[in-house]
């Protein structure tokens, strides 16, 4: 069996991804960090698409967590290992910088940026053994251009960016490709208190995103078919940023 782990696989983005890897014969580790009900709901959906999941339950922002998830999930799979892993999960507290408190910037810091470090350094080392893997990493339009509000987020996002060039030149020799993918505005949890009809004028497409698009785009991204893309950073975002 070949397995792929998605951050966030319980909701939004995420869940869209889970399904669409059911298409590369992937059994799916559907991680989350407290909404087990939505989770199942995701793993109802891989097997309604004729596929096969179970969930992984940490929270990503946490070293311990990441570390204890991993070593039992390793311990019980001796022989096996983690292709693919999508590095999606993230959360935004907006606010300026000159009221942001200290909680606002190092929670966005832990999930999005430490979170990738946690558990990419954790799946590495078996897809360098193995000579293969791919590396998906979420990003954001606001770690490209920066989004006023988002400091904490666009700088999260920022770093992420970097870590994804610098790695793709330490594990390529390896076959281990890692790319990010940047949306704009996509329908989800993490959207919903934002005015579409306000804001679809400034974007190209007239619309926001669906998460189904963006997860086209991230499973080719873990399939063969990408296999001389690594370092990338590739937008989503009906041509409102490049
Ligand atoms: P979402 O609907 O809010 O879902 C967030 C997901 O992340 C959930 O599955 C959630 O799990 C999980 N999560 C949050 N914190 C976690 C933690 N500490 N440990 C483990 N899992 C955690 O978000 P989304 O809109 O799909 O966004 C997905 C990714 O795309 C994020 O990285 C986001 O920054 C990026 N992005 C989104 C947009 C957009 O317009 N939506 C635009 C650009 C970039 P629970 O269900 O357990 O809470």
């Amino acid at each position: 069996m070949k397995y792929a782990l998605v951050r966030g696989g319980s909701r939004g983005i995420g869940r869209a991804v889970c399904i669409k890897l059911v298409s590369l014969d992937l059994h799916i580790l559907i991680n989350y960090k407290s909404n087990e009900k939505e989770a199942l709901e995701t793993l109802a959906l891989i097997k309604q698409a004729g596929g096969s999941g179970e969930l992984m339950q940490f929270d990503v922002s946490d070293p311990s967590q990441v570390e204890s998830a991993i070593n039992i999930w390793t311990e019980q799979h001796k022989d096996e290992y983690i292709e693919v892993l999508v590095n999606n999960a993230g959360i935004r507290k907006d606010v300026l910088l000159m009221w942001m408190e200290d909680d606002q910037w190092h929670d966005v810091m832990n999930t999005n940026l430490n979170g990738f470090f946690y558990l990419t350094r954790a799946l590495l080392k078996n897809m360098l053994v193995k000579k293969y893997g791919r590396i998906i990493n979420m990003v954001s339009l606001s770690g490209l251009k920066g989004l006023p509000g988002q400091v904490n987020y666009s700088a999260a996002k920022a770093a992420v960016i970097g870590a994804t060039k610098a790695l793709a030149q330490e594990i390529g020799k390896k076959n281990v490709t890692v790319n990010a993918v940047a949306p704009g505005f996509i329908k989800s949890d993490m959207t919903r208190d934002l005015n579409e009809n306000e804001l679809k004028s400034m974007i190209p497409l007239n619309r926001f995103g669906l998460p189904e698009e963006v997860a086209e785009l991230v499973c080719f991204l873990a399939s063969d078919k990408s296999s001389y893309i690594t370092g990338e950073v590739i937008s989503i975002n009906g041509g409102l940023y490049s």
